[in-house]
């Protein structure tokens, strides 16, 4: 006779407006067994990216254990609401012109207008030749006051 550890426990859980049985919780959250939870209600990360959606932010609002058949090792998953998850968006063609757009933006050179192939620092906004140029003359400037 195995004593059962998980007993059945009578509780109020956000996936249903009526007391549903759990294993008790698991972590603070209600805990239910491989088999038991509702698969149109909830479901794993991996089961929400298996229908192309994602846990959009959500906290978890139920732990699923379960064994595994050879090591006989109990495992636990997060248990999201389907109903709050939102669909995955994937990088669309739009959205990688305008990365590439904005990238491009931050390695123009304000000075001489060229492309360095290199982000040009946010403090100048130039390349190393402009920067050079740049202080040179400010040097120069400086001479021609004192003078
Ligand atoms: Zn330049």
């Amino acid at each position: 006779m195995g004593r059962r550890q998980y007993p059945w426990v009578l509780a109020a859980v956000p996936w249903s407006d009526a007391p549903q049985y759990t294993r008790g919780t698991h972590d603070g959250l209600p805990l239910l067994s491989h088999g038991c939870a509702p698969r149109d209600k909830l479901a794993t990360y991996r089961q929400l990216r298996a229908i192309g959606r994602r846990p959009g932010g959500q906290d978890p609002v139920a732990v699923l254990y379960g064994r595994h058949n050879r090591s006989k090792k109990r495992w636990f998953a997060s248990l999201y609401l389907i109903s709050r998850s939102l669909p995955v968006r994937p990088m669309t063609p739009a959205k990688w012109t305008a990365l590439a757009k904005a990238n491009l933006a931050r390695r123009i050179c304000r000075t001489c207008g060229k492309d360095p192939l290199y982000v040009v620092p946010t403090s100048t906004r130039q390349c190393w030749p402009c920067f050079e140029i740049t202080c040179e003359s400010n040097e120069t400037t400086d001479v021609m006051e004192a003078a």
